[in-house]
């Protein structure tokens, strides 16, 4: 019942989104663990959901500056609902080569995540991640690495998080029993090192003290993991300026986001969007003094 009501209010809201002139759609996959394989180049590369959460439009995440009506405006321009904002958290499993990779681990069991079960879904099984990729150590990015039992969620990997973030995560009271766990699994990195044989980390300043992103190149075909560079596909684009509180250096975040941003609509780049609707696959398209969301399902 829950399903069929959390259907209906997608296709209401993916109704009403069609009607508007920004083409920005709520997550296209009703709630639920999902994977979707594609190909960059020779790599096969999926897709998984791990949750999609809301957060109250209340000015504590965005609008933190510009206040909470500020945000409803946008929002209503995109034909969104206004009193909050979707914030999917996916990530991406690549095999490349003899290597198994996840790309991010979600939230964990602990907070209802169902990365576990949408791999499921796959022909993989949690034994046979070689490597995890760590954009950053937030708790919906690293949560995954243990399970429900506090144990190793992927025992074979090699757990690849940049030097600047190990060492701010280990400061952190909170995340002590994760680092427990996961200590005798980890390997840093510079952030801009090659990371896997196709996949190099891009240093991406702001959001946490060692925040990467990860370029998948196969031949000609590449595909950008731009982590929590952008984080809404209309608030992070439409407003790259706006000061985002999840950014520990909020201006440095703000920074970073339009550079990029600008620079990867100059591209064409492909990118994959951990927070963006599933499966977060798109492009950005620069529009005026701003950039819209360019899904590519
Ligand atoms: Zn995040």
């Amino acid at each position: 019942m829950k399903k069929a009501l959390a259907f209906a209010a997608w296709l209401a809201v993916s109704t009403a989104a069609s009607a508007a002139s920004t083409t920005v759609t709520p997550d296209a996959v009703p709630d639920g663990p999902v994977a979707r394989t594609f190909h960059v180049g020779a790599l096969e590369v999926i897709a998984l959901r791990d949750k999609v959460r809301t957060i109250p439009n209340d000015g504590k995440v965005f609008g933190a500056e510009n206040g909470t009506a500020a945000v409803a405006a946008v929002l209503a321009e995109a034909g969104a609902a206004t009193d909050h904002i979707d914030l999917s958290v996916d990530a991406l499993l690549v095999k490349d080569g003899a290597k198994t990779i996840l790309l991010d681990t979600g939230l964990g069991p602990a907070a209802q995540g169902l990365l576990l079960a949408s791999l499921k879904q796959t022909s993989y099984t949690p034994e046979q991640i070689t490597d995890v990729l760590i954009t950053h150590v937030h708790g919906d990015h690293v949560g995954g690495l243990v399970t429900s039992d506090g144990t190793q969620a992927f025992a074979k990997a090699i757990v690849h998080i940049s030097a600047p973030d190990w060492a701010w995560l280990q400061e952190q009271a909170n995340m002590a029993a994760l680092v427990k766990v996961i200590s005798p699994q980890v390997v840093t990195f510079a952030p801009g090192d090659q990371v896997a044989p196709s996949i190099r980390s891009l240093s991406l300043k702001g959001h946490t003290p060692g925040h990467v992103g990860y370029q998948i190149v196969s031949g000609k075909a590449r595909l950008l993991d731009v982590g929590d560079l952008v984080h809404n596909p209309i608030l992070s684009l439409a407003k790259p300026g706006w000061i985002i509180s999840f950014d520990k250096d909020r201006t440095q975040g703000a920074t970073t986001r339009r550079a990029e941003l600008a620079k990867l609509a100059a591209d064409h780049e492909i990118i994959f969007a951990p927070h963006f609707p599933f499966p977060g696959i798109g492009t950005i398209k620069a529009v005026g003094d701003h950039f819209v969301w360019q899904p590519d399902n």
